[in-house]
């Protein structure tokens, strides 16, 4: 029986021959628009492109997004059956915003929100347990990210 690697590199072997037949088929020797300009994309541009997203690598605002697409359903579910929530108030979803912790964690290069419960004994209404005796230096930064996103 094959291992849960095995599968994986033989996904992978399939994946670079569906890829190189794409880029020798459709974008070798085209040109492409990348970033208002029109430019001859290399294999290895595309190849790296394209292997980014499936190594299960996420970008900053890829993963933002995510995030408060969560939070986002979190906060509606939790107002729409506050009932159902009262003890934990974690919803399928995760924590509604103001029940989240606030603390940002720099984690892979990247920056994201603890999904822990805040303590309200410690933290206020601002941090989790963990976090309420800490200081949030990314705090800022990730504020301009969120900016960025809902602009
Ligand atoms: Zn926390």
């Amino acid at each position: 029986m094959n291992t849960c690697r095995d599968n994986s590199s033989q996904i992978r072997q399939i994946e670079m021959k569906v890829a190189k037949y794409i880029f020798n088929s459709y974008i070798k020797e085209k040109k492409i628009q990348v970033n208002d300009q029109e430019k001859l994309v290399t294999m290895k541009e595309f190849m790296a492109k394209i292997f980014l997203k499936s190594n299960g690598l996420v970008t900053q605002s890829e993963l933002l997004k995510e995030e408060l697409t969560t939070i986002s359903k979190a906060n509606k579910d939790y107002l729409l059956n506050p009932d159902n929530y009262q003890k934990t108030k974690k919803t399928p979803f995760g924590y509604p915003d103001e029940f989240r912790c606030h603390h940002i964690i720099y984690k892979k290069h990247k920056f994201t929100r603890c999904s822990n419960k805040i303590d309200e004994e410690n933290g206020g209404d601002m941090y989790c347990l963990q976090h309420w005796d800490s200081t949030n230096p990314y705090e800022n930064e990730y504020n301009k990210l969120v900016d960025n996103i809902e602009k």
